[in-house]
């Protein structure tokens, strides 16, 4: 998924969380800090992006294709691409965390991670032309995602053709945040996926903990869920519940 500062900034509902900091800042001055500085981060982050956006770079100073793949995530990017905040400025790619059980008999388990940047293919087709190109039509694969955004219409729409074509392929993803939930073309995407047979869940904050555990280089730090972990999954699992009724 390229570009998901343009969708903070072109969405038109009054975040909840943008209403309430500021009167919670007024009384909460010193508590507040922590949590502040640390989401400041990433909107300097996507203003710089911005800028840069702004001035219209041309295709070819950008990678052409740039998938990056590896056996486990930086603490770091995790903590701040992951985290599931409302809206996610700076946050203009796809982590995608995935595990394949390919069923008796088979290799085992496959575990990685995919991120996309700057590329024509997203995170989630990669993973179909990369990790599991092909599928033995005698093996049973369930595959397992952990992915930091849900996907954008167009990977909805190639997901679902994906599952309709490989009936031996069950695919189930735990989202940490909803991409542009409000597009009438995302709702779409995601409804089609669920039709055709996928598992669409938000990340618990359990969820994130076993993220941790499994694909970041976690140098045997236990993982602690930010403040509002909780709290943001049931806004986000609300709203893919009303998309999905
Ligand atoms: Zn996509």
């Amino acid at each position: 998924m390229a570009d998901r500062k343009s969708s903070a900034s072109s969405r038109p509902t009054v975040r909840r969380k943008e209403r309430a900091e500021p009167e919670a800042k007024k009384d909460e001055e010193p508590a507040k800090e922590a949590e502040v500085s640390e989401t400041e981060t990433p909107k300097e982050n996507g203003a710089a992006a911005d800028a840069t956006n702004g001035e219209k770079p041309e295709p070819m100073e950008l990678p052409p294709f740039e998938i990056i793949t590896g056996n486990r995530i930086d603490p770091f990017f995790f903590k701040f691409q992951f985290k599931n905040v409302e809206y996610s400025s700076g946050r203009n790619k796809t982590f995608l965390c995935y595990l394949v059980d390919q069923g008796p008999g088979a290799d085992g388990l496959l575990r990685g991670y995919l991120e996309d940047e700057h590329t024509g293919s997203h995170a989630e087709e990669a993973f179909f032309q990369q990790v599991l190109p092909s599928c033995d039509p005698a093996c049973k694969y369930t595959i397992t995602w952990y992915v930091s955004s849900s996907p954008c219409a167009a990977c909805a729409g190639k997901l679902a053709e994906i599952l309709e074509s490989r009936k031996t392929v069950r695919l189930s993803i735990f989202s940490a945040r909803l991409f542009e939930w409000e597009e009438p073309a995302i709702q779409a995407g995601l409804k089609a996926l669920a039709a055709a047979g996928c598992k669409l869940r938000m990340m618990k904050p359990l969820d994130f903990n076993y993220t941790w555990d499994t694909f970041v280089e976690n140098d045997d730090q236990q993982f602690t869920p930010w403040e509002d972990c909780q709290e943001n999954y049931e806004y986000y699992q609300e709203k893919l519940a009303d998309i999905l009724q």
